[in-house]
Parts: C-alpha cells; sequence; structure tokens
C-alpha cells in the first residue's frame, strides 16, 4: 500500500451495501438481489459489489478527514453523496471491519 501511496484504513460496514452512491438514499430494497443495486429513490442501477466498493471507500475518505478535523466520522448513508469532497492526489482505500 505505501508503495502504491495509499492508506489501509479499516471502516464500519454498515450500510455499504445499502446506500446509493448517486443520491445517498439508504434502503434494504435498494438491493433486492446479491447482484444487483437499484436505487428506489433516483434509479441508479449498478453491479451491487461495485456499489459496495464505493461506499466503503468513501466511508475510508470521510474517516480521514473526520481525523484531520477532528470530527466524530459518519456512519454510511448519513451524508448524501457529492457532500464530501477530498484533496486532488492523494490516495486512500477503506476496507470492512471484520
Ligand atoms: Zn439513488
Amino acid at each position: 500500500m505505501e508503495w502504491r501511496g495509499g492508506w489501509l484504513l479499516v471502516v464500519p460496514p454498515r450500510n455499504t451495501s445499502r446506500t446509493c452512491p448517486r443520491c445517498g438514499h439508504v434502503s434494504a430494497d435498494n438491493r433486492r438481489t446479491q447482484a444487483r443495486f437499484e436505487c428506489v429513490e433516483c434509479g441508479l442501477v449498478e453491479n451491487a459489489d461495485l456499489v459496495g466498493a464505493i461506499n466503503v471507500l468513501r466511508a475510508g475518505h470521510a474517516r480521514i478527514a473526520c481525523e484531520v478535523s477532528g470530527i466524530k466520522p459518519p456512519a454510511a448513508g448519513t451524508h448524501r453523496s457529492g457532500s464530501f469532497r477530498f484533496k486532488p492526489g492523494l490516495s486512500a482505500v477503506g476496507i470492512s471491519e471484520l
């Protein structure tokens, strides 16, 4: 990870598979099958694993931002997509907590 310039973080997995990365809507109905994510609010259709990976990465970015600013990190799905801006060029990766 250091060679690639990233950080390895542990993030809580809560709602990472149920949160829409486009509009932020959280619902179990967004994921009615294992492979397919379909947002009941905005209609986004995407591979469910990709959606989970996007949300985990965002949770990692949020954790870094909160540690820098001293603010308690939000749980996944408690903020809308696009509300978080990460410093361009700085790479980070989040993984689910086991
Ligand atoms: Zn949506």
